[in-house]
């Protein structure tokens, strides 16, 4: 099975972790238009607010790398999907 998912945040990367938890074999690729995993929009206000005093240090679970390399799914950064081509 092939499984295509468009984006990066929190719900591609729960959509990946779901497709490949009931397939093992399937060839999962994520899409996503940013040139980085980046942080998801809740952890946000945690670095505003100071409560985590840089970007960098917040605690990155679905939006590392390791994250996708650990579960063999292909994440395609710099990558907007303007059409899926279904065959
Ligand atoms: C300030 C703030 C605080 C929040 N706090 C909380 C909280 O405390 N708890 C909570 O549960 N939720 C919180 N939320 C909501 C939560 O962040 C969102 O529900 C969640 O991020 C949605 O995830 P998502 O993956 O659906 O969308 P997004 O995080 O928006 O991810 C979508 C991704 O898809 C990419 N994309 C879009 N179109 C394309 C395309 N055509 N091709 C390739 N890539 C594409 C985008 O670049 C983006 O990276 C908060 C939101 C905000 C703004």
């Amino acid at each position: 099975m092939k499984v295509c998912i468009v984006g990066v945040g929190d719900g591609g990367a729960v959509a990946s972790l779901q497709n490949r938890r009931v397939d093992s074999n399937a060839q999962i690729d994520v899409f996503g238009k940013r040139a980085d995993l980046g942080c998801p929009p809740r952890e946000m206000p945690l670095v505003l607010s100071g409560t985590v005093a840089r970007w960098d240090e917040l605690i990155r679970g679905l939006c590392a790398t390791s994250f996708y390399e650990k579960r063999n799914i292909n994440i395609n950064l710099s990558t907007e999907v303007s059409d899926i081509l279904r065959w």
